[in-house]
């Protein structure tokens, strides 16, 4: 890499999270650190994009933008607009109030807003900070700044984000994961508002996680980072083969069911 790097910093909790500030403060020291971050809390948001209403920036300081939208809004606003100029060299999302592993990284805005970076064709990296007492995000931010030094040096496969979750306690190591499995146990909370209508909430309970070693949970509960690269396609490739290797009655020829 030629010059200083500029690094790009987002999240889903919204400008104002101390996680946020901890992160680019943490960066200053590698590069160029531009902020383009969600003017509320967008967390749970996934990857949805805003496209039926106009979107505005603020500037909050020099390199610093919140956005009214979305986590991938401002991935795109930052690549798009704010930093057409020269863009990023990574996407650093974070740090998360919360885990995202398994399955919530489907759900998760930080890890979507990652996403975004690679499919423009930026690394990123998406960190998360288990929350219990004691907690501070020092550590992560830590970590954070120095897996960047090293993607910034190596890059990172096409398709590929790094996404990191760090334990509440200070971590003892770092391991490479493969995604956990939670079990659903949360399921939905009936109950009346003040009027007797009936009203829902989603979640609630605590999250049941598998304990299958070499995954991030059991990792992260060790007390060590875990980091478990993630790919953009989706493809299942194994079954792919499987159905390949014998085709079911609906694929191809001019008997498919079509
Ligand atoms: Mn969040």
């Amino acid at each position: 890499m030629e010059g200083t790097p500029r690094i790009l910093v987002t999240n889903d909790d919204g400008y104002a999270a101390q996680g946020l500030q901890v992160l680019a403060d943490s960066l200053e020291s590698l590069g160029e650190v531009w902020v383009v971050a969600p003017n509320v809390e967008q967390s749970a948001v996934s990857h949805a994009l805003t496209l039926h209403r106009p979107l505005r920036t603020h500037r909050m300081a020099e390199r610093r933008f919140t956005v009214d939208g979305t986590p991938t809004d401002c991935v795109t606003l930052a690549l798009g607009a704010l930093m057409a100029d020269v863009p990023p060299d990574i996407v650093v999302s974070g740090i998360n109030f919360g885990p995202n592993m398994g399955v919530d990284v489907h759900y998760s805005g930080t890890v979507s807003a990652a996403f975004e970076g690679v499919i423009l064709g930026v690394p990123a990296i998406a960190v998360s900070q288990v929350i219990a007492e004691g907690y501070s995000f020092h550590p992560a931010a830590k970590f954070a700044r120095e897996l960047t030094a090293w993607v910034l040096e190596h890059g990172l496969p096409p398709e590929t984000l790094l996404n990191v979750n760090v334990p509440a306690a200070p971590p003892v190591g770092v391991r490479l994961t493969r995604l956990g499995t939670r079990r659903y146990t949360e399921g939905v909370l009936e109950q009346r508002d003040p009027r007797g209508r009936r009203i829902y909430w989603i979640g609630g309970g605590e999250p049941l996680w598998e304990n299958i070693p070499g995954t991030d949970f059991p990792t992260v509960h060790g007390g060590e980072v875990s980091v478990t690269p993630l790919n953009l396609d989706m493809t299942d490739a194994e079954f792919l083969k499987r159905l390949k290797a014998g085709p079911p009655s609906w694929v191809g020829g001019e008997t498919a069911g079509v």
